[in-house]
């Protein structure tokens, strides 16, 4: 067994504290990778303070790790040691069922294995994430980073990323369009990103006014106040909506926003049951098209468009002590716009 460290949550009303376990030695297919960095994605205090219901303690939490490769199993043909490498929220599937043979093992038939807060598949062994010294990792659900990209930057591609990215593939964004991105947190600034590599007209919707410069810096061609009367104006006006609003809030408003066959992309997971206004629904034929992080062959192709397009999340890197603080600025929507753990602060 191979011992690592970690911070862990032992309650959903505790802060986060120190904590130690081991990770499984190798198998055949398995990586061991030193984590450098590891981003914090709202999904962590989500499932910490037990916000989606069943939660494993203690919970080491962390799906955004990006590190070295130190060691390799001996069957893994796609890594050598040294090599930088990244893993994302899911670490393993059924790998038998229609979605795991097309790559899309997030849609899992028997559910994915999450990379924390969940069983691994023998159904005992509690998965714990990346706030911690070390991983291991089958291939299949290890990917390679660019050397030309910034690590610490590069971690939050690993859900922030591939969240946003995917459903604007799947919702076929065109040059030209309009996309409104609703919520300029982690996921959203990448959001802006991507919709601007992928030439669409960007709006940010905010709550938050002093995000207005940063919100052009990033790319996007206008910035509306979401709780202001402004947004009367935008009624049938654009084409996409992603929605990536962490707290609990109604689908209506954001879907009155769009044009005939607009689409609203869902990637938020609030507590609460959002309201839909059926009438709103029908108007304009629109549709609503959750979306959940990204299936492994995707995420590596996302991580290459990253590299060849120069794109990284905005970080601000904290030591692992900071943690319990940074929680509370992500609550009062002060991040800019990630923030990512240097985990030499754990050695
Ligand atoms: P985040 O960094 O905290 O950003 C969320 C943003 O939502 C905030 O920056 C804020 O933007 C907006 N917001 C917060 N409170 C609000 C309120 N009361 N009213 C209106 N807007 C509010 O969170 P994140 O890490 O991007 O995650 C966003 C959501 O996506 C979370 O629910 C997370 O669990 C979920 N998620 C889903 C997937 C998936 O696979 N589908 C993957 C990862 C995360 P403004 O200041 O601009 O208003
Ligand atoms: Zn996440
Ligand atoms: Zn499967």
């Amino acid at each position: 067994m191979i011992p690592v460290k970690a911070y862990a949550a032992f309650s959903a009303t505790t802060p986060l504290q120190p904590f130690q376990f081991e990770r499984r030695e190798l198998r055949d297919h398995d990586v061991l990778i030193d984590i450098l960095f590891c981003g914090v994605c709202h999904s962590d205090l989500h499932q910490t303070r037990a916000e989606w219901g069943d939660a494993l303690y203690p919970m080491v939490p962390g799906h955004e790790i990006a590190g070295k490769v130190m060691r390799i199993g001996s069957r893994v043909t796609k890594f050598k040691a040294g090599d930088t490498a990244a893993v994302g929220v899911m670490t393993d599937s059924c790998r038998q069922c229609n979605p795991c043979k097309s790559y899309m093992e997030q849609y899992c038939a028997e559910s994915m294995t999450g990379t924390y807060n969940n069983y691994e598949r023998d159904k005992k062994t509690v998965a714990q994430g990346g706030y911690s010294t070390q991983i291991v990792c089958d291939e299949r659900w290890v990917y390679h980073v660019s050397d030309k990209l910034n690590l610490a930057a590069v971690a939050p591609l690993l859900c922030a990323g591939i969240t946003t990215y995917s459903p604007l593939k799947f919702a076929g964004v065109r040059h030209g369009d309009k996309v409104a991105v609703a919520g300029l947190g982690g996921l959203g600034h990448m959001a802006v990103k991507f919709a601007v590599a992928m030439g669409a007209e960007v709006t940010v919707l905010s709550t938050s006014p002093f995000k207005e410069r940063d919100a052009r810096r990033l790319g996007a061609h206008h910035f509306v106040l979401s709780n202001s009367g402004q947004m009367e104006k935008l009624k049938g006006h654009f084409n996409i909506v992603v929605d990536t609003i962490s707290a609990d809030h109604d689908y209506s408003p954001n879907l009155k926003l769009l044009a005939l066959h607009g689409k609203l992309l869902v990637v938020s997971l609030p507590k609460v049951d959002p309201h839909v206004d059926p009438f709103e629904l029908i108007k304009n034929r629109r549709t609503i098209i959750g979306s959940m992080i990204g299936g492994t062959v995707e995420t590596q192709e996302m991580l290459d468009y990253c590299a060849e397009k120069n794109i990284v999340a905005d970080v601000e890197v904290i030591p692992i002590q900071y943690i319990n603080e940074a929680y509370e600025r992500m609550l009062r929507s002060d991040v800019k716009y990630r923030f990512v753990i240097d985990m030499a602060s754990l050695q």
